[in-house]
């Protein structure tokens, strides 16, 4: 495939990519200062003389501890001498020149005098209230150019940042060579490894710096974010008129908070955004893994933190500071819906999210099989709704990129309800935080002044029912962020209905089928409560007569408090199927946040001790992410009571480390150097699945469960017990020399050995010999012999493009051990997945890998019970350009586990 891909970012925004990526130098030429400053003094000093910049961070770190989060003076006198010198920007994101912090100090010991009784003296402003919210404004275009550091492909995201503002702008800019002379003040875009900075507004120098290391450029709102700054906005949450629309959090916030100082931002008429691409997440600079922010309105928390992109009022406020005369002419009529004369057409008005039409009186399209007008009648009919290809068991998806638009109306007098029914599932982050969104617009200033909707994401079915505030709700589905798998965008089904009485919560007419499990008694039966196949009864297996198993559980904010209890449920789900007892299974049990805590040691409890403990009630600690001192922790408690059986600790995360995460490691060997099997449950997209496999020691030890919910399952507990009383722990691997299948790829005559490209799939996989034909991507030989599969990720396939693998059905059930070789190579490497489907279509994850890792061929494996008739799927993602080669060979189904 050629270099010159389009690269359309504004629907194909990019994922922040878990994987580890290896950064080759180029050695193309890089910027020179041109005033004979050295380039790393430039860099070091942000464009300023050093010793100006000197000053200008002590002023910063002087107001950073002056301060709380809502611009309360600290009485802290002396800035502390342990103080993080390396970090001299005002937030972690923003930088200020030095008459910026004075200006923001001077109005602060203004504000102090006034309080204090003292006549309120502003000195007259250098800058006028409009540039305080633009400290500058630049003239269009803006000239930037880019330092050098970046390679090929960053620059075509970063360059692909720059073309979604001027799509939804006046502002044009203009790209200059790295050292290409210019008369005009420019933005430089800088890689140095510190974060993601810009300075605010135009601050006058020749080159002004916004710097993008690596991690800033793999989200792609976050591009757009930092040339927002420079454009001149501030962060959202530092609005003047926050405090009516969040509550600011200030016992959760870190060391200092400076990102929240309110600043006198002047609004231009746009009203506060929770969904701005400038507002900070939810849990931003939050010290215990609790939320910093919580909006005022519960149903607008998951819309802080977005970064898909300029949200409408982001791009309205930008083209009332910066393009306010370019139309000449009013429009004929006036914009509905809270739409404005579109600088960039004149002619027409540009439209709030889900309008469109010349004045926005119209629904917009929708660009799948989705969307429509709905007319309800009075009579108390139910109509249903649901995202592209939806299944109520959450088999179905909708895809990357999808959007779709409903009105709804209902006769005068009444009022729309809606309902979210079955199974929901809409990607997001840290549990909070929507990459892809629902969004319900049901009153005036959703519907008529563009506010942002109510958005609901993640994956547990929202309760709220809302109802319209006159005869009108709009509802529209977005999804331009790329989710790996179809898992995390089962979508979402609503039911709605006309109701007179809108404070009435109208009982819908047909039972909604429960998705939860009925829980069952913890108190002391030995006999399961549900039916386990036989195959799989642990009683049955040799490797859990005896063993010593402790769980190691995450108890950080990122679980919930929701999930902990979910966890716990499933940690007794387990202990039922266990034959507990001094002289056979024992079990103890740890939690870790900041630190660990031991609940249940495993010399302190029988059976029925154990079974009558109220585990359910352990509390969550909702605090940092600690994996170390819990893996730690569990180790003691087998020296505390040694025996010489089978040790086993299941670690049951939902994340990574970050507190002493650099001992996670160390702790997880030393723990397998006593002979403590590891088996790490890494739940939902978040958990880091590397991280996983480094503390378990093998892939093979890693079970994945899709969300908390997952576990819940007989399906979780089964697929848990068979790894925890796995044969191959009894030193009595059972499988056999010979596959029950393979597949190298070489016989001219079968060369798929009777797998099945899917037909439901987007693309086929490839068979190839020798490199692909790309560069920097792919394999370039066979694992073994001359024929290997590989997903050609070239035009014309798309990011978010699938290519599925159905190996042979299963013959005879089993235990079974898939083994597999696979080369994930490439800037843009997506995914590859290994799932098991049954005979009637239930399809689950088992295996995953994600994001590039390095040219070599890599052995994958992972046991699995497979009844007769289930096939293994192996499915292939393509990632956002050219370089994202995938490639499979030499596939094998053994009996039994797989061998150590
Ligand atoms: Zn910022």
């Amino acid at each position: 495939m050629g270099p010159f891909m389009e690269v359309c970012l504004l629907t194909v925004l990019i994922t922040a990519s878990v994987g580890a990526r290896v950064i080759r130098n180029h050695n193309s030429t890089l910027w020179q200062p041109s005033d004979g400053t050295s380039r790393e003094d430039w860099l070091r000093c942000h464009g300023f003389p050093c010793d100006k910049w000197q000053r200008t961070k002590e002023k910063i770190t002087k107001l950073k501890y002056m301060v709380t989060s809502d611009g309360e003076r600290t009485g802290v006198s002396e800035i502390p001498p342990d103080i993080d010198a390396s970090d001299d920007s005002l937030d972690g994101c923003i930088w200020v020149t030095e008459e910026q912090i004075d200006d923001l100090m001077e109005e602060l010991e203004a504000n102090w005098k006034a309080e204090d009784g003292e006549q309120k003296i502003r000195k007259k402003r250098k800058l006028d209230d409009f540039s305080n919210s633009f400290f500058g404004l630049w003239d269009l275009p803006i000239a930037w150019k880019f330092d050098g550091s970046h390679d090929y492909q960053q620059r075509e995201i970063i360059r692909g940042g720059f073309d979604h503002v001027e799509q939804q702008t006046c502002v044009r800019f203009k790209e200059l060579g790295v050292n290409e002379n210019s008369n005009n003040d420019h933005i430089l875009i800088t890689r140095q490894p510190t974060g993601c900075h810009s300075f605010i507004g135009h601050i006058g120098r020749r080159s002004q710096q916004l710097n993008l290391q690596d991690a800033c450029i793999r989200t792609f709102g976050t591009i757009v974010h930092e040339i927002g700054h420079a454009l001149g906005l501030w962060h959202e949450q530092q609005r003047a008129d926050r405090d009516q629309h969040i509550r600011v959090r200030n016992g959760n916030i870190g060391s200092y908070a400076g990102q929240f100082v309110k600043q006198r931002t002047v609004s231009l008429g746009v009203p506060y955004d929770v969904g701005s691409v400038m507002h900070y997440d939810s849990y931003a600079g939050s010290s215990n893994g609790q939320r910093t922010m919580e909006t005022l309105d519960p149903l607008e928390q998951s819309s802080l933190g977005q970064r898909t992109g300029l949200s409408f009022l982001d791009a309205k406020i930008i083209n009332l500071a910066y393009c306010g005369e370019v139309c000449r002419d009013d429009l004929r009529r006036p914009c509905l819906h809270g739409g404005y004369q579109d600088p960039n057409d004149c002619s027409r008005c540009r439209c709030p999210d889900g309008f469109s039409g010349t004045f926005c009186e119209a629904l917009a399209p929708s660009n799948a099989n989705c969307g429509a007008e709905i007319r309800l009648t009075n009579d108390g009919s139910e109509e249903f709704i649901s995202s592209p290809n939806y299944a109520s068991d959450g088999s179905g998806s909708y895809d990357n990129h999808d959007e779709c638009n409903w009105r709804v109306t209902v006769p005068n007098g009444y009022h729309v309800q809606m309902e979210f029914v079955e199974k929901f599932s809409v990607y997001c982050h840290y549990a909070s935080q929507c990459n892809h969104w629902v969004e319900v617009k049901y009153n005036q200033e959703t519907l008529d002044e563009a506010h942002p909707g109510a958005r609901f994401c993640c994956y547990s079915r929202p309760t709220a029912v809302l109802t319209s505030e006159d005869e009108e709700m709009v509802i529209t589905l977005r999804a331009n962020w790329t989710s790996t798998s179809s898992y995390y965008r089962s979508g979402f089904q609503a039911r709605l209905v006309a109701v007179k009485d809108p404070f009435v919560t109208r009982g819908f007419s047909t039972t909604v089928s429960s998705t939860t499990v009925s829980t069952t008694a913890t108190k002391a039966s030995t006999q399961p409560s549900t039916t386990l196949p036989t195959t799989v009864r642990p009683s049955m297996s040799p490797g859990c007569e005896d063993m010593d198993l402790v769980f190691v559980l995450d108890s950080s904010g990122s679980v919930m408090e929701a999930n902990w209890r979910k966890v716990l449920q499933f940690v007794q789900d387990i202990l039922k199927y266990l034959p507990i007892h001094q002289n056979k299974v024992r079990v103890g049990l740890v939690s870790f946040g900041n630190g660990a805590t031991t609940h249940i040691y495993l010399d302190d409890h029988s059976e029925e001790m154990l079974l009558a403990m109220n585990i359910e009630m352990i509390a969550f600690k909702n605090q940092w992410t600690n994996t170390g001192a819990g893996l730690r922790m569990g180790r003691r408690v087998f020296e505390r009571s040694p025996r010489n059986v089978n040790k086993v600790i299941v670690l049951i995360t939902d994340g990574e480390s970050n507190r002493d995460a650099d001992r996670t490691l160390t702790e997880a060997a030393l723990t397998r150097d006593v002979g403590i099997e590891v088996i790490a449950l890494a739940i939902g997209n978040q958990a880091n699945l590397k991280e996983a496999e480094d503390i378990t020691g093998k892939s093979e030890n890693v079970v994945i469960f899709e969300n908390f919910d997952s576990l819940k399952s007989t399906y979780g507990t089964m697929k848990v017990l068979n790894h925890v009383c796995s044969d191959h722990m009894m030193g009595n691997p059972n499988t056999t020399g010979d596959p029950e299948w393979s597949c190298s790829f070489e016989d001219n005559q079968d060369a798929l050995c009777g797998i099945d490209q899917d037909k439901n799939d987007v693309f086929d996989w490839t068979r190839w010999t020798g490199a692909t034909p790309s560069q920097q991507t792919g394999p370039s030989k066979a694992h073994d012999g001359s024929y290997y599969l590989y997903i050609e990720a070239s035009r014309p396939r798309k990011y978010g493009d699938t290519a599925k693998l159905l190996l042979p059905a299963t013959t005879k059930s089993g235990t079974k051990c898939m083994q597999f070789h696979y080369n994930m190579h490439g800037f843009h490497v997506n995914s590859l997945e290994v799932f098991s489907l049954t005979s009637d279509g239930k399809q689950s994850l088992i295996w995953k890998r994600f994001g590039d890792i390095d040219d070599t061929w890599r052995e994958g494996s992972v046991k699995i019970a497979l009844s007769e008739g289930d096939r293994l799927v192996l499915v292939g993602t393509v990632g956002m350009e050219f370089s994202g080669d995938i490639a499979v060979d030499d596939l094998q189904v053994l009996a039994g586990t797989c061998p150590v």
